[in-house]
């Protein structure tokens, strides 16, 4: 697959973020797939491949040819192709390696992973400006690593650190944008002591206020609901998916301030656009 085509895959991508997935298949498998999950054929017989719960560790359950099929219309879809597998020595991750090390950002691969996969992940980070990737709390990049700290499940962040774990690039392409522009969203917040952005966070996302809007929570990895839980309880989880949702809804996002009544609301959301715009993106707006 070329670069070009690469490129027009991941447009393609963001402008239907917020989408539902029309697979075809049932919402379980759509949702098993997306995280990861798949189905292999070993000689004539096919396996479903699943990740247990909380875990990297995969267990093989029967499948059919007709699972199999639909997993491959699936992966064609949503997900990556297992083609050509590029380890850390390969010319495509050196030409992603030196990508990142321009911006002061050391990448690392622990595992093997497709051409494409490597190509749309290079592709994601040329649409971030250098105010972002030069940002002296982003050191590290690792791709395809084992979990890192124990209550994530697909990446994290720590120390300077983003990780992408091996089952967050394994899932649809739609989750690997979220998961790896959310964790690199965390390098914004660390170290962070900014009292206007907690209370913006309060007021999104707490008490009275709360606003259950399109744009408060997007609809990947686990669900809506799921990302709206986690984004609620934590205010530095709220910032990191905000970077994400400059990136993926930005036009949404504006449109949202815009239609909104004047109040605390509408003010707190117009806090976050413009302290995104300017402290991080360097003016750059999607
Ligand atoms: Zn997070």
């Amino acid at each position: 697959m070329q670069s070009a085509f690469i490129s027009l895959t991941l447009a393609r991508d963001i402008a239907s973020f917020g989408m539902p997935a029309v697979s075809g298949l049932s919402p379980e498998l759509e949702l098993s797939y997306s995280l990861g999950d798949c189905v292999i054929g070993i000689g004539d017989s096919f396996g479903f491949m699943r990740h247990l719960p909380c875990s990297e560790s995969m267990r093989m359950f029967p499948a059919t040819s007709t699972d199999f099929k639909g997993y491959q219309r699936w992966r064609r879809q949503n997900g990556f192709s297992k083609k050509d597998p590029c380890d850390k020595t390969s010319e495509t991750f050196l030409g992603l390696q030196k990508y990142a090390a321009d911006f002061g950002i050391k990448m690392f691969l622990e595992r093997a992973v497709s051409k494409n996969t490597l190509l749309y992940i290079l592709a994601l980070l040329q649409k971030l400006p250098a105010p972002f990737l030069g940002n002296q709390n982003l050191r590290e990049i690792h791709l395809a690593t084992e979990r890192v700290i124990f209550d994530t499940d697909f990446g994290a962040f720590e120390n300077g650190a983003a990780y992408l774990y091996n089952k967050g690039i394994s899932g649809s392409r739609k989750n690997m944008i979220g998961w790896l522009l959310h964790e690199l969203g965390h390098s914004t917040d660390e170290g962070l002591a900014n009292g206007e952005l907690q209370q913006a966070h309060r007021v999104l996302a707490e008490g009275d206020h709360a606003d259950p809007s399109v744009i408060y929570a997007l609809d990947w990895g686990y669900g809506r609901e799921d990302r709206k839980r986690y984004i609620k309880e934590r205010w530095k989880e709220f910032v990191a998916e905000n970077h994400l949702i400059y990136i993926v809804a930005g036009k949404n996002f504006r449109e949202h301030i815009r239609t909104l009544p004047p109040g605390p609301i509408q003010q707190a959301y117009q806090y976050v656009y413009d302290f995104l715009k300017n402290s991080v993106f360097g003016g750059y707006e999607y």
